[in-house]
């Protein structure tokens, strides 16, 4: 047997029953984390073998084998901890069953030389295991264990401790009393202090400079997680998976209010490295804050300098260990939505696999949107998607893309030749993609924001034809040179024509409008009712300063700043500021967030609409001003949750009408609210759609640059 760069070749001899049976429990016996595309089987003349042996690696240039994803410590590690005498609590234990593998990762094919685990020397045990066929870590290349192995070092400042027993039961007691310690996790570092101490997470969210969006946090095991959040059977599988995501859960019982704020959700997680068990051995609270190691929205900190110098700032105390972090690696955020996976953020666990594709991709370079950014390499018919870089807002952030899209190149040995951007002319994505066209003198392919949504999902179940294709979204540069983001497409993989879409509303403000939301609920109602009403009445401007009112209706009037928006984000926001939900916003999408999070009654109820060229929303605000009087927020909001998908099915039946296409994709960023999308799926498959979305990678914009791959892949005739 050898590793290939283009997979794994084994020859085996025996009777041909013996060997379909081998061949049938290569599929049956696989571990957990590995992933059997297919298996070819044929005859070969070759000399004798007496003993099984694995040869050494090769490279095959034009072919790269798939690089494993981190996997979270196995059960048998687990138990090795207790009894193997030379990993007795050994914090880096790990097997070919499980432990880091993309962020230790240096170059293919993956060997230990190829790895950050270069540098220390196995030890006579180790490499004993390690040669050893029958061995649990036969070729584990991060093998290691107390003798040889990575270790662990706590530094507050003031006092300097070694041994893995010392600082766990340091850390404990640090967390304990309410303070917040640095640590290095597999792919960067985090920040955690005492889920359950609202002081100690009030002062995390300070010193972080992270005012209220919610933060994740680990529990000591699923007993615990249980009493604090509700979780039902595929949840469950999925946050004990190996990959051992944040799931977003829906609350029991409160944890520090500061948590969540005022959220009825938890991003949870339960321990995935070996370290995160032995600290609950000793740590008195069933639950701590995780939360990336960074300042506001930069990148999560990987080396240790950096950690040092910035989070100094941030954490009491910083344990750091002797192992370089080579590819950075946040925490992956998922939703299971209607009993399927929904990503939120997709790093750890996921980067680097790729997604399979029905389309020829070969040499296309997608360079994603702006938010949440991710890009993707094109390799024969498989996607290769980095992991969540973040928003190309601040310079780290862009330097980290920039740096990834090398490491990427050179790890999966790629040369671009197409390139592939958004439409938006601001997005640094789409900056970046005319140096690289300079560069390389190659051509561009613009993919508009929304048909990539669609594309994205499409390109997930191979479909290849003409399908509906909704996106709500919260914002898209148009064709047409506005706002788009609440779409309804007659989409194939090259092209699409805009059916309708939400109603043009103005922006007071531009970007403003997104973190005061109260502008937004003005512009709709003054679209729709001028003077008609009394503001002063509505609690979306109880707190707005009167000259900010009169100078919001002149921007609209003068058409000053006021960018027109057919984005359903756009819309979340004006509902959510009219119930005074959420006026003003201190994270991205807060105000949608909340207003779906106050629903806890069931109504099939929706409000009025209407709809022509666009749709527009008139008699839904004026019927929700009229419900605001007698009626609790929560009936109101998941009445007008209601309505969206009732636009949705009544627009697709329209589209139905006309084209005879059955086949719709959702996606877009809206789709990562659960009420809506479930309340969807129910509606279009009780009228006998068949409904695609996103699984593999994100609805929101983590997910664009599939589509872009895709879309590309057609207008460059890459793929017919
Ligand atoms: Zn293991
Ligand atoms: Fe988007």
């Amino acid at each position: 047997m050898d590793n290939r760069t283009n997979g794994v070749s084994v020859i085996v001899q025996g009777d041909l029953k013996a060997i379909d049976r081998f061949t049938n429990e290569i599929l049956s016996e696989a571990p957990p984390a590995s992933r059997i595309k297919s298996i070819e089987v044929f005859p070969k003349s070759i000399e004798e073998y007496f003993k099984f042996s694995i040869a050494g690696s090769k490279i095959s240039d034009d072919q790269i084998t798939e690089i494993s994803p981190d996997i979270a410590v196995c059960d048998e590690c687990l138990a090795d901890m207790m009894s193997d005498p030379e990993r007795i609590d050994y914090p880096f234990i790990n097997c070919t069953n499980c432990g880091p593998r993309f962020t230790i990762i240096e170059g293919l094919p993956y060997d230990r030389p190829q790895t950050t685990m270069k540098d220390f020397r196995m030890c006579r045990k180790c490499s004993l295991e390690y040669n050893e066929i029958s061995d649990r870590r036969f070729h584990a290349q991060p093998i290691a264990c107390n003798d040889c192995g990575p270790v662990y070092q706590f530094y507050d400042g003031v006092k300097t401790i070694s041994g893995t027993d010392m600082i766990v039961k340091e850390i404990s007691s640090v967390i304990s009393s309410g303070l917040t310690v640095a640590i290095k996790g597999i792919g960067g570092f985090f920040l955690m202090c005492d889920a359950l101490n609202n002081d100690a997470v009030v002062s995390l969210r300070k010193r972080k400079n992270r005012e209220a969006k919610p933060l994740a946090v680990m529990f000591r095991d699923l007993a615990e997680l249980k009493r604090y959040c509700f979780i039902d059977k595929s949840e469950e599988h999925t946050i004990n998976s190996w990959r051992r995501p944040i799931l977003i859960l829906k609350q029991k019982k409160l944890l520090a209010a500061s948590v969540s704020n005022g959220l009825n959700t938890t991003g949870a997680m339960l321990p995935y490295m070996p370290v995160h068990y032995l600290l609950f051995r000793y740590l008195k609270t069933p639950a701590v804050v995780l939360t990336s190691g960074n300042l506001s929205d930069e990148p999560i900190i990987k080396d240790d300098p950096v950690a040092i110098e910035k989070l100094v700032k941030v954490a009491d105390s910083i344990v750091i260990y002797n192992r370089e972090i080579k590819n950075r690696t946040d925490d992956s955020v998922v939703r299971i939505i209607n009993g399927s996976l929904n990503l939120i953020r997709r790093s750890r666990g996921w980067t680097p696999q790729p997604v399979d594709l029905k389309f020829n991709v070969d040499g296309i370079l997608a360079l994603g949107a702006e938010q949440k950014n991710s890009f993707c390499l094109g390799k024969k018919n498989q996607a290769i998607m980095s992991q969540y870089i973040g928003d190309l807002k601040n310079k780290d952030s862009c330097d980290f893309y920039i740096e990834t899209i090398d490491r990427f190149s050179d790890l999966f040995r790629f040369k671009p030749e197409y390139l592939t951007c958004d439409m938006h002319p601001d997005y640094f994505s789409t900056g970046y993609a005319s140096v690289l066209e300079k560069k390389y003198n190659i051509p561009v392919v613009y993919v508009q924001h929304h048909h990539a949504h669609i594309v994205s999902a499409m390109a997930e179940h191979g479909l290849d034809e003409k399908v509906i294709g909704i996106s709500m979204d919260g914002t898209g540069f148009g064709t047409d040179g506005n706002i788009w983001g609440g779409e309804f497409l007659v989409a194939d993989a090259s092209d699409f024509r805009r059916f309708t879409h939400f109603d043009y509303v103005p922006v007071p403000g531009g970007d403003i409008a997104v973190q005061e939301p109260w502008r937004m609920t003005f512009s709709y109602l003054y679209k729709y009712f001028g003077d008609k009403i009394d503001y002063d009445l509505l609690p979306a401007f109880r707190h707005v300063a009167r000259h900010n009112l009169i100078l919001v209706k002149e921007m609209i009037q003068n058409e000053v700043n006021c960018p027109l928006s057919s984005g359903a984000g756009r819309l979340f926001d004006a509902v959510s500021a009219l119930l005074g939900l959420c006026t003003l916003t201190t994270f991205d999408s807060e105000a949608p967030m909340r207003l779906e999070s106050v629903i806890n009654s069931e109504t099939d109820q929706y409000y009025p609409f209407y709809f022509g060229e666009s749709v527009i929303f008139a008699e839904t605000f004026r019927a929700i001003i009229s419900d605001f009087e007698s009626t609790d927020v929560s009936l109101i909001s998941a009445k007008f949750h209601n309505t969206v998908a009732q636009v949705i099915l009544e627009v697709s039946d329209k589209i139905r009408n006309e084209t005879s296409v059955e086949k719709v994709v959702l996606s877009g960023g809206v789709f990562q609210n659960k009420y809506l999308h479930e309340k969807t799926l129910q509606k279009l498959t009780q009228n006998m759609f068949k409904v695609y979305t996103n699984h593999q990678v994100p609805v929101n914009d983590g997910g664009i640059s599939l589509g872009q791959l895709v879309v590309a892949s057609k207008k460059t005739g890459l793929c017919v």
